[in-house]
């Protein structure tokens, strides 16, 4: 950790941008981690013994105690992560616009179901699965723990909440709002590391809900194999962008350098592999590079950030290394490329590169673009797809039917047109490949978070 360092005992929150302490805590000891599942198995039997919409009413006020501390929690989540001010508000208010309207899709999706034949009539009930494991990245620190504990809770599971160490404090604030509304022991706050993280994981919970890096996950799976207990994945990405001949090539370089340097690139989704068209390809590379030169990277409390600092040092590093090895191998750097003060790291545009390079194959996780040309559509679906990740991607170009059908051929969970990966209201969000498996959202994804038992009887 640098940006969360702990002593003994406490987990000091630190901001990337400046070095200011945000904020300390208490460490849970991991020895009492095992306690604390075992009170949440007790709190879930009464928990788990209410209506499904008994559930959701006693949460349904907590969208509004959100919304009136989206401020608050959005400039917290600022300081903690380095995400500019304005992007940090718009995920508070919009996990509080969106809570209402969550809460009657999962009551929705877990509500029985009759299915009938000739001879038999059957009720498919979503039952609670016991104890949840919610297990949080600190990327979007309060959009991450809410879509794993509002489908965990509604669904009559009780929730032991382990947020990052690096966005503790805004993950406890959001968990205390829920708080104000759930009965005691049904919402617990697990806080540390990885060690706490998978002492939780070797405990007796029933479900691990995990979104993070790839490397934890299959560490996760690894440590929940044993007991064959339920596991839900989202994992990281490496998103690719195909720019066709016939692209609106300012919409497509406005998309590129808006979802390559949101949140300095620390997005799971974010274009991180951008190939384009040999014919249009310089075209497009002016207007990417013109609307980079327009970005404004600084303190993230300023009102006109558009792009902050890395989480921290540790994170800068693995970025510029990646940086740093692509330009030894051949890469030209058409913006940024340089290292930058502190923990920041300029908007970063790569070209001629190539899939020797690990930047364009592995996840990067940092504000840097790179584009490379292709000559055939056979060979832009070929290089998207080599990748081991398959997370969301994106293709552009006014035929709107044949960049349906490159869409179609890219193995991943989420493709947009002429749009970002995210599907409408309803639809998961959900991975492919090394992008882990097990998703959110929609009535699939918050199926997962529930045991199905089919109830059947003579017609
Ligand atoms: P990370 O894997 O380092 O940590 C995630 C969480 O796991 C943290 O809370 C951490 O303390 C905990 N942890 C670490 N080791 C553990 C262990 N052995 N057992 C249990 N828990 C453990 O990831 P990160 O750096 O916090 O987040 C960035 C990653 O998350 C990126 O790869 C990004 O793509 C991914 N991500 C994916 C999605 C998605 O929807 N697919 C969304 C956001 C972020």
């Amino acid at each position: 950790m640098s940006t969360a360092c702990a002593n003994d005992s406490l987990l000091t929150s630190i901001n990337p941008a400046n070095g200011e302490v945000v904020g300390s805590i208490a460490f849970t000891p991991v020895e009492h981690v095992a306690r604390m599942v075992q009170q949440a198995h007790a709190a879930q039997q009464t928990w788990g013994a209410l209506s499904l919409r008994e559930r959701a009413e006693i949460l349904r006020p907590a969208a509004a105690r959100l919304t009136q501390e989206a401020a608050r929690l959005g400039d917290l989540a600022s300081r903690e992560l380095g995400k500019p001010l304005a992007e940090a508000v718009g995920e508070a208010t919009y996990t509080a616009t969106a809570f209402a309207q969550e809460i009657d899709q999962i009551v929705d999706a877990l509500a029985d179901i009759t299915r009938a034949d000739a001879r038999t009539t059957s009720i498919l009930r979503h039952a609670p699965l016991g104890v949840c494991a919610a297990i949080t990245p600190w990327n979007f620190p309060i959009l991450m723990p809410h879509q794993s504990v509002l489908p965990a809770l509604i669904a009559g599971n009780t929730v032991l909440l382990k947020p990052s160490e690096e966005t503790t404090l805004v993950a406890c604030e959001y968990a205390s709002i829920l708080n104000e509304f759930l009965p005691h022991g049904v919402l617990t706050m697990v806080i540390g590391d990885g060690t706490q993280g998978r002492a939780l994981v070797l405990s007796d919970v029933n479900l691990i809900v995990f979104t993070g890096s790839r490397e934890t996950g299959k560490r996760i799976l690894s440590d929940a194999g044993p007991s064959l207990k339920r596991v839900i994945l989202e994992l990281g990405g490496k998103d690719p962008l195909i720019v066709l001949d016939d692209a609106d090539l300012d919409l497509a370089a406005a998309f590129a350098v808006r979802n390559s340097f949101r949140n300095a690139g620390q997005v799971c989704v974010s274009t991180e592999r951008i190939y384009v068209d040999a014919a249009v390809r310089a075209e497009f590379l002016a207007k990417m590079v013109e609307k980079t030169a327009a970005l404004k990277q600084g303190d993230p409390s300023e009102e006109t950030t558009t792009v902050g600092p890395m989480v921290n040092a540790r994170q800068k590093a693995k970025v510029v290394a990646q940086i740093d090895a692509a330009i030894a191998a051949g890469a030209t750097v058409l913006a940024g490329g340089s290292a930058g003060s502190g923990n920041f790291i300029a908007p970063t545009i790569l070209a001629n590169v190539n899939h020797t390079m690990e930047i364009m194959r592995e996840e990067t996780f940092g504000p840097v673009a790179c584009v490379q040309k292709f000559d055939s559509l056979d060979e832009a679906v070929r290089l998207a797809n080599d990748t081991p990740f398959g997370l969301g991607a994106a293709v552009f170009g006014r035929d709107v039917a044949r960049a349906e059908g490159i869409a179609a051929r890219i193995n991943t969970g989420m493709v947009g047109v002429n749009q970002g990966c995210g599907g409408a209201d309803g639809c998961p969000w959900v991975g492919a490949k090394d992008s882990g498996y097990g998703f959110h959202s929609g009535p699939e994804g918050h199926r997962q978070f529930a045991q199905v038992r089919v109830i059947s009887r003579p017609v």
